[in-house]
């Protein structure tokens, strides 16, 4: 068996099988290794698969902006594109919350974004009485992608092309003159570069205190009217999410954190309740919206709502592609597209262009340590 590769890559969620279809693509000898099944595992097996361009953070456009970086339009964001259901996405939110969008989104992403003095353009007004001082904004190219179905699509493509090896957990990865032993089970593996996409928990040593777990509680409803289109209701701190005729599930807010996701505390504690009042809220009557089922799922975060992508160290060969607070699968092709720019660049000796290192910068591992000492 093959054991020595340019990049292997830790964890088969939507953001390691993401990256290494990008890097596979862009010429590069490629290992996925994934301790289950491919996004079974970790915070993709649940993901509500939004997909939506308007951010808060200016910081984490570059990560949520459709199309590509540099021209190439790639086979991961060729992939999500075609698994995307465009039914658009509405924001309810206050005017202060809705200008914050439209400055983050800039003068070049205007025209998919519509702005409504108040809700009554959403699913014939039904949502007018119970959100009577909020604003509208709908991102008509938004939509859902089926997670399951494109992290499956895109870890076929790399099983033809490369190595994908499931049901393997790396135990440790051991850095040695300019190369990375991966440790898995009695197979030891070497490669140049090492990305650690293993979410909220993993067999790399991060930054102390970078990256965190935190749960993510769902609840799926019945109820007899399901919104035509995905809502974040900012005013509820929550998202409501179609999934058939008479199913939706919403977000819940009772959280616990824990270092890592083996640590946390998955009890369902009052997130049906809450999730319930909170739709109350909307309009739905409790009669009529009932819940089916709670989940706790999980995901990996950081401190400031931006994630770890870089080298874990200056030095190190191990790269950081996690702590994605929730919003990481719109993130997916373009976080992809940017590590197989630069590891391609790192393996061809070139040097980072301007425009991509300041993209990274504000993602950089380091941000963290250097606060620690400072
Ligand atoms: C309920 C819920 C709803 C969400 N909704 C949205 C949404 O609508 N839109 C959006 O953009 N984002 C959403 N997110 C967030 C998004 O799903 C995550 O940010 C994203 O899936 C993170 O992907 P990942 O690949 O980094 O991590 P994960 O999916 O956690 O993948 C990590 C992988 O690493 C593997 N692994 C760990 N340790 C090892 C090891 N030692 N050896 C080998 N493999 C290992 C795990 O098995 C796992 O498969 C949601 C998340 C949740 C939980």
């Amino acid at each position: 068996m093959k054991t020595s590769f340019d990049v292997i890559v830790i964890g088969a969620g939507v953001m390691g099988s993401s990256i290494a279809a990008a890097l596979v693509e862009s010429g590069l000898d490629v290992a996925l290794m994934e301790k289950g099944i491919a996004g079974g595992q970790g915070a993709t097996r649940d993901t509500g698969g939004i997909v939506r361009g308007l951010e808060l953070d200016p910081a984490l456009r570059p990560l949520t902006r459709r199309g590509a970086h540099h021209g190439n339009t790639g086979i991961v964001h060729a992939m999500f594109e075609q698994a995307l259901k465009r039914t658009g996405v509405a924001y309810i939110a206050s005017s202060e919350v809705c200008g914050r969008y439209l400055d983050a989104v800039g003068s070049e992403g205007t025209q998919s974004v519509e702005l409504h003095a108040s809700v009554s353009a959403l699913d014939n007004g039904r949502f007018t009485p119970f959100c009577r001082d909020e604003c509208l904004l709908i991102e008509r190219d938004g939509g859902m992608v089926d997670a399951r179905v494109t992290v499956s699509n895109l870890c076929r493509y790399i099983s033809e092309k490369a190595t994908f090896l499931d049901h393997l957990a790396v135990d440790r990865c051991v850095e040695l003159d300019g190369m990375v032993q991966v440790h898995a089970s009695k197979l030891c593996l070497e490669a140049t570069w090492v990305v650690d996409a293993c979410g909220a928990s993993s067999p790399v040593s991060r930054p102390v205190g970078a990256v965190h777990a935190r749960t993510i509680p769902f609840t799926r409803l019945s109820c007899d009217q399901v919104p035509s289109m995905p809502i974040i209701a900012h005013h509820l701190n929550t998202y409501l999410l179609p999934l058939g005729r008479n199913l939706m599930q919403v977000g819940g807010q009772r959280r616990h954190r824990a270092d890592r996701a083996e640590q946390l505390n998955l009890s369902l504690l009052d997130n049906e309740q809450d999730v319930v009042e909170r739709v109350t809220r909307l309009g739905y009557d409790r009669l009529h919206t009932l819940p089916v089922v709670t989940q706790i799922a999980w995901d990996a975060y950081t401190e400031d709502g931006r994630p770890l992508i870089g080298r874990s160290t200056r030095e190190s060969h191990i790269y950081l592609a996690t702590g994605f607070c929730g919003i990481g699968f719109k993130m997916a092709p373009s976080v992809a597209e940017l590590l197989a720019f630069e590891l391609g660049g790192l393996m061809a000796g070139s040097q980072m262009e301007g425009e991509h290192r300041s993209i990274m910068e504000a993602f950089c591992p380091s941000r963290f340590t250097e606060v620690a000492f400072s």
